[in-house]
């Protein structure tokens, strides 16, 4: 399997990504994204570690990470679920799109070729790619936020949504941009779709395609990263390690091979894709096992600061650690109980079960804000009375103040400011606000994501038992 130095060297290709203006050369040496790549890199050597268990044999018998693969039986899916929670816990569950986010959507893709007409050998022989090779996969589906008024075919201006140029009988040229790739200036490739509803006049938009994040004429302009400007690993512990980019596409003509395209102008093919595979519930799943692990690191947060300022055993202080303990065993529960009530769709892939699944991701935006909530109120000022930088604990100057007036009983100055700074970066920095929109957004905006909670709770057994009861009785047998 693929070693973390491995992916390093595959990643330094001479990309197109953009910041402050200027090409960056060499994206796995560079301030901005050489953290989060180590931390990638450290997920495929952990992969690569027999001792992890997240392994599995492949086709040919060889070893191959089993996140890559599609679940085929319930303790298949069981041990997607253990190895998806090894990785997230290596981030605490702070790298959102990991390599096994896209490569649960591909595993699925793979199992329902039949979903994708002619181009079904295309996604199969893709996924084998990604599972042979290792290969980290970000995904931009989200057409740019322009207007929501109308979609892109009503938009002033040719091709701003990524569409068809041109059709060659090679390939296609592709031409416009799309939102929003996280991890895309460190992935190896990108999977570059649509998941917002189109028309049939959007027909050029309609498309899925994969490419190399270095093919010619695709450029990456990157949101500000937050990872450089925090001044050390002490004093901002998450964004030194877990700053994932996100990324706006820009297609300059980018030419597309045939044997790359999985949806080809087909309104109805790019929804299919990712509701007909089952890829958008395994997906997801992944990402809420992923959330678990956030939260539970999140909860473990609030009751060190909680016990460290002394305040755990007053009576409020116990309910909102109630509550959080709640709203987390909620999310960890709706994660079991999809697995639960999963099953083996047409073609042998296990499917979380989605009532369960999309009630957890339904409740997410409210969930997130509420917990974080919890912890900002439990952490107090303590967030703010720390020192400006880790250089105030090492200067013999300022270190005795710090040593008697910055402690708490059983904790002295050295740890308090280090779980302080750590409760910011979770709640206060840059990283931290962006990891607020992230949890609200990152699958899909707040109504579209209740409207699956909507769609897959299954009414009709309720209105039902509803009906029963009303018919039970009436205005005569009062
Ligand atoms: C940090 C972060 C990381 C992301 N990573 C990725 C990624 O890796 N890959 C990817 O493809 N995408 C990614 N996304 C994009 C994400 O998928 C979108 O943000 C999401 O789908 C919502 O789309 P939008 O941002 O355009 O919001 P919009 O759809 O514009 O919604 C904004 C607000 O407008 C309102 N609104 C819009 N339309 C309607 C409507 N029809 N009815 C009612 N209200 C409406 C809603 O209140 C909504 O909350 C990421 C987003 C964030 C914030």
């Amino acid at each position: 399997m693929r070693t973390g130095s491995q992916y390093l060297s595959a990643i330094d290709d001479g990309r197109r990504v953009y910041l402050d203006g200027k090409r960056v050369d060499g994206v796995a040496r560079h301030p901005a994204f050489a953290p989060i790549a180590k931390t990638v890199s450290e997920l495929f050597d952990l992969a690569a570690d027999p001792a992890s268990g997240m392994t599995r044999p492949g086709p040919n018998g060889e070893v191959v990470n089993r996140l890559f693969t599609a679940p085929r039986s319930r303790e298949d899916l069981t041990a997607f679920r253990e190895a998806a929670t090894t990785w997230a816990r290596h981030t605490h569950g702070w790298v959102g799109r990991s390599p096994d986010h896209v490569g649960a959507f591909l595993a699925a893709f793979a199992s329902h070729p039949d979903v994708f007409g002619d181009y079904a050998a295309n996604v199969t022989a893709f996924q084998k790619r990604v599972v042979e090779e290792d290969l980290y996969l970000s995904y931009a589906i989200i057409p740019p936020q322009v207007s929501r008024a109308t979609t892109a075919s009503a938009w002033d201006g040719d091709l701003v949504q990524v569409g068809v140029a041109e059709e060659r009988a090679d390939g296609i040229v592709v031409r416009g941009a799309q939102m929003l790739a996280t991890g895309g200036p460190v992935a190896d490739e990108i999977l570059v779709s649509c998941i917002k509803p189109l028309t049939p006049e959007d027909t050029d938009f309609a498309l899925s395609f994969v490419l190399p994040v270095d093919t010619e004429g695709l450029k990456l302009y990157c949101r500000r990263p937050y990872a450089p400007a925090a001044t050390s690993h002490y004093d901002y512990p998450l964004t030194t390690r877990f700053d994932e980019t996100d990324a706006l596409l820009v297609f300059d003509d980018v030419f597309v091979p045939w044997d790359r395209v999985f949806v080809y102008r087909d309104v109805a093919g790019v929804r299919n894709q990712f509701f007909e595979t089952g890829a958008h519930v395994l997906g997801n799943w992944q990402a809420q096992i992923r959330f678990s692990v956030k939260l539970q690191f999140l909860a473990g947060l609030a009751r060190k600061v909680a016990a460290v300022n002394g305040v755990d055993k007053f009576p409020g202080v116990v309910e909102k650690l109630g509550e959080l303990a709640s709203l987390v065993s909620l999310v960890e529960s709706a994660v079991l109980a999809a697995e639960y009530t999963a099953e083996p769709d047409s073609a042998g892939l296990w499917r979380p079960g989605s009532r369960a699944l999309y009630g957890a991701m339904g409740l997410q935006s409210e969930l997130y804000p509420r917990v974080l909530a919890i912890l900002r109120d439990l952490v107090g000022g303590g967030v703010l009375q720390v020192p400006s930088s880790v250089a105030d604990m090492t200067s013999p100057e300022t270190r005795a103040d710090i040593d008697r007036y910055i402690y708490s009983p059983g904790t002295p100055a050295a740890d308090r400011v280090k779980l302080f700074k750590l409760a910011w970066d979770a709640v206060g920095s840059e990283f931290a606000g962006r990891h607020h929109q992230y949890e609200l957004f990152y699958a899909g905006a707040p109504f579209v994501v209740k409207g699956y909670s909507f769609r897959n709770y299954g009414f009709d057994g309720p209105v039902s038992e509803v009906d029963r009861f009303l018919a039970g009785y009436s205005e005569e047998s009062q």
